[in-house]
């Protein structure tokens, strides 16, 4: 297989790139690194009803985000583009003019008020609908007249009759349709543009495509596609169709239970890392008990062989999990430089904070977070003094002695010179022993003043964390507010 392995991924540009779109392209992009071969990018933009402007950009900004970049493609000519449809329809042209002299299509210029009547006609008499091929009967002359009066036409593919149309698919075996039951499909419509049908087929044949690798929803058009092939004359390329998505109730998966564009995963702070690991177990195993992969590693291992054939469930709980993995996995550094872009978005946008403080806040926080935007949600404390005080926290914890038992500690606090972690504890305790109650009585209580909620990492990283100068306004605070 080794260098001659091409495979595509050919979205329509809808605006934004789909969850399972990114599967397709992920798959076909780990395919092509792992076999040494090469992965293309095709815009298949030919449906202009459904023309959204800038798609284009987005689809290519998104797949860029996840780490999948394309060998040939928009703005990345090989010697076989242009690879945007709509930029290749002479192609199909003279393509649909082959199939129209060999007498594998013809012209139909039924107009949409007769199909539209004779589809409830045959629904009516619970038939198949199909075309009922009136216009195969049109003479040479009638169609040259049509044409010249311009009424406009479609081109449509003569399906052979009582044909088994068998393939080999590499994730679903041996398939078989009868072509009694397929249309006479339009290849190239009144508007000039083929269908989705025709430029497939041409395209994945003139790009040299090797494998297609797809979602399953569109294995139904397989035998359409494999008549093409034959019609043409040419080798069809492998095939693996990849099972559905499914909501966790087993439905398709759809907008209305969630996210379904990789967008929207993106803005809501999740790791790229963590959705491509996410969306590579969307359909493919590998055969053992590791489930946490990075790009490398997938490349390594993932073949078409273990992509299974059953609905895969999207599973947010897990993508969450995965998420807190990742995350854990990257250097204080690495964090450093993603909470810093983080705080930038963020309300304290502006508000300066020394990258060996941020660290420290990471050090401290790293443990304890699903997502980046948890350091700044979770211990905002770090950013800014507590706003509010929790008030559970507030009814247990903070007692009519409290504010004497911490003017105390304070005050054992201001002895402190350049305090270290253990110099606050060792304080604390002193205070403890000197009041005659338990540790814990004070240590809330100052969480609470310092940090304005009850959870969080230990209390004496919190205190080195802030400082002793900002530890102390901070409960002085607290005193003045909470009564
Ligand atoms: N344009 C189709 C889509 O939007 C591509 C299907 C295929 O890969 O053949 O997914």
């Amino acid at each position: 297989m080794a260098s001659s392995v091409r495979v595509r991924f050919a979205p329509s540009p809808t605006g934004y790139l789909h969850v399972g779109g990114l599967r397709t392209a992920l798959y076909n992009f780990l395919f092509a690194r792992k076999n040494n071969g090469k992965f293309i990018l095709r815009i298949e933009d030919t449906d202009r009803a459904r023309y959204v402007d800038g798609a284009v950009e987005k689809l290519i900004d998104a797949l860029h985000w996840a780490g999948i970049d394309y060998d040939e493609g928009p703005n990345k000519n090989g010697d076989v583009g242009p690879y945007i449809q709509s930029e290749r329809l002479e192609i199909y042209r003279k393509h649909v003019e082959q199939l129209l002299q060999n007498g594998k299509a013809y012209h139909c210029f039924c107009a949409s008020e007769r199909l539209e009547q004779m589809r409830k006609e045959m629904e009516a008499k619970k038939v198949d609908v199909k075309y009922d091929r009136t216009c195969l009967k049109l003479s040479e002359q009638e169609i040259q007249n049509n044409i010249e009066k311009k009424i406009p036409f479609v081109v449509r593919m003569k399906i052979p009759e009582h044909r088994t149309i068998a393939f080999h698919d590499i994730v679903r075996g041996d398939v078989e349709f009868q072509s009694d039951l397929i249309d006479d499909q339009v290849l190239l419509k009144s508007d000039g543009f083929p269908t989705y049908h025709l430029a497939v087929v041409v395209d994945d044949h003139l790009m040299e495509i090797s494998h297609v690798i797809r979602g399953e929803e569109w294995l139904s058009s397989v035998p359409k596609h494999l008549l093409l092939y034959e019609f043409f004359g040419w080798e069809v390329p492998q095939m693996a169709h990849l099972p559905l998505l499914l909501n966790p109730d087993k439905s398709k998966l759809s907008k209305r239970q969630g996210d379904v564009a990789v967008e929207d995963y993106r803005d809501k702070g999740y790791l790229k890392e963590a959705l491509v690991n996410f969306v590579a177990l969307l359909g493919w195993n590998p055969g053992t008990e590791q489930d946490i992969f990075s790009m490398e590693e997938l490349i390594e291992q993932f073949s078409l062989e273990r992509v299974h054939k059953s609905g895969a469930v999207f599973n947010l709980e897990k993508l969450n999990s995965l998420n807190a993995t990742h995350l854990r996995k990257k250097s204080d550094e690495e964090l450093l430089k993603i909470l810093k872009d983080e705080l930038a978005k963020s309300k304290f946008a502006g508000k300066h904070f020394a990258d060996e403080y941020l660290l420290q806040v990471v050090t401290a926080m790293r443990e304890r977070v699903t997502f980046v935007k948890d350091f700044i949600e979770q211990s905002s404390y770090f950013f800014e003094a507590p706003t509010a005080y929790d008030e559970t926290a507030k009814a247990k914890n903070w007692k009519p002695e409290t504010s004497y038992q911490l003017k105390l500690l304070t005050a054992e606090f201001s002895k402190l010179e350049n305090p270290k972690k253990e110099d606050y504890e060792i304080a604390l305790h002193k205070t403890a022993q000197q009041l005659q109650i338990g540790n814990g009585k004070l240590i809330h209580g100052v969480r609470l003043a310092i940090s304005g909620v009850s959870g969080g990492p230990g209390l004496y990283d919190i205190l080195s964390i802030l400082g002793k100068e900002e530890s102390m306004k901070r409960i002085y605070t607290a005193i003045e507010t909470i009564k």
